[in-house]
């Protein structure tokens, strides 16, 4: 059990204001391993619902309920009209509870539906939805130093009932929170990635640079493909020539070369969230951040190549299996020092052990 001060807001001539109350108020966290979850789905108390009819987001549904309602004909189910997001929330050192770029999720919410034609989630109003989601289900925000986290995932799916091709009328926002633990449980390990030419994740002015469900739908076969094959990561090449490095099924690609921070600039890719703030923290390191076409050919001249989403921060590759040849990286399964750093610096962010500089958490009052 851990004690929190909670703010409270108390209104003072139709002015509300946030004071922060006298007594401390306690959170009875869940009875849960919080060490040994897995990355996936634990039941918590609460979701959070948004529905938009006639033209209008209704207000916040919190409820209880697992399952959504939907009519058999909805243009999700049948055409993909679907985007979601993923983001973490941790407790800090210092006990309080905040969330890793809400804005920024946000925005790239509002990318993805402009693009498969469902209307836009106001910022605030994710914004609010986290916040209430969270608040609902305070005591499933793993205790600081587990290395466990409360991942978020919100999504929008097109309702309404539609056969012929076109957006839906009616919509769901919702967003479900779910304890995950640690990433690496035996400590920061490196992985193998095998170059996928046979199937494509994404086409040239596809969607492969929004997060909607069809990509990962896309993107299944070759992942099991190099599963198979016994490697953990598969990477893609741009879907036009094959020749310039796109990006792994789940993650970013990054690449260190001396004092630079690489990462391929292409229509195709998913605008990774963490890659972004990783690129910002190896810019105040002092290390020049190249956003630019990386051709395949140049992996030979990396010195560490990594794997980058909010699952796991950083997955350092060591290996990159293409046409026959292993190009590798890195000292056996010892994840390289800059790579190393960056990590660091980013996890201690979130953890609140270091300054929060560029203003990247939301605090969540309890
Ligand atoms: C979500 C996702 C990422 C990682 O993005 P983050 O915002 O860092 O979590 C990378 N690639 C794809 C295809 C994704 O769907």
């Amino acid at each position: 059990m851990r004690r929190i001060a909670p703010k409270i807001t108390v209104s003072v001539k139709g002015i509300r204001t946030r004071v922060k109350a006298m007594k401390t108020m306690k959170v009875e966290k869940a009875n849960l391993e919080w060490s040994e979850l897995p990355f996936g789905y634990v039941r918590t108390d609460f979701n959070v619902r948004y529905h938009f009819k006639d033209g209008r987001w209704s207000d916040a549904e919190v409820t209880a309920d697992e399952f959504l309602p939907m009519h058999m004909a909805a243009p999700c189910l049948h055409y993909g009209q679907e985007a979601f997001e993923g983001l973490k929330i941790f407790e800090t050192v210092d006990g309080r509870i905040v969330a890793f770029r809400v804005e920024e999720n946000a925005k790239r919410l509002q990318r993805s539906s402009e693009r498969i034609f469902t209307p836009l989630v106001p910022i605030e109003m994710f914004r609010e939805a986290i916040h209430r989601v969270v608040k609902a289900n305070a005591r499933f925000v793993p205790p600081y130093g587990t290395g466990a986290s409360l991942y978020a995932r919100p999504l929008i799916l097109g309702t309404g009932a539609r056969v012929g091709l076109g957006p839906a009328e009616e919509y769901v926002f919702l967003v479900f929170v779910t304890p995950v633990g640690p990433y690496y449980k035996g400590g920061f390990k490196a992985v193998k990635a095998l170059v996928v030419e046979e199937y494509d994740r994404a086409a040239p002015h596809g969607v492969g640079d929004c997060k909607v469900g069809g990509n990962y739908a896309a993107g299944l076969r070759g992942e099991i493909y190099g599963k198979q094959q016994g490697y953990p990561v598969v990477l893609y090449l741009d879907p036009r020539e094959k020749r310039f490095v796109d990006e792994f099924s789940t993650s970013n690609f990054i690449a260190i070369k001396g004092n630079s921070y690489i990462t391929p600039e292409s229509e195709s890719i998913l605008q990774s969230v963490t890659n972004k703030s990783l690129a910002q923290i190896a810019g105040d390191m002092g290390m020049k951040v190249e956003r630019r076409p990386v051709d395949i050919a140049e992996i030979e001249s990396f010195d560490e190549v990594g794997a980058v989403g909010t699952a796991a921060v950083i997955t350092p590759v060591n290996t990159i299996h293409f046409r026959g040849r292993d190009y590798t990286f890195g000292n056996g399964d010892q994840p390289g020092p800059v790579l190393t750093k960056l990590y660091d610096r980013l996890s201690k962010i979130r953890t609140g052990e270091a300054e929060d500089k560029f203003g990247w958490l939301d605090e969540i009052t309890i």
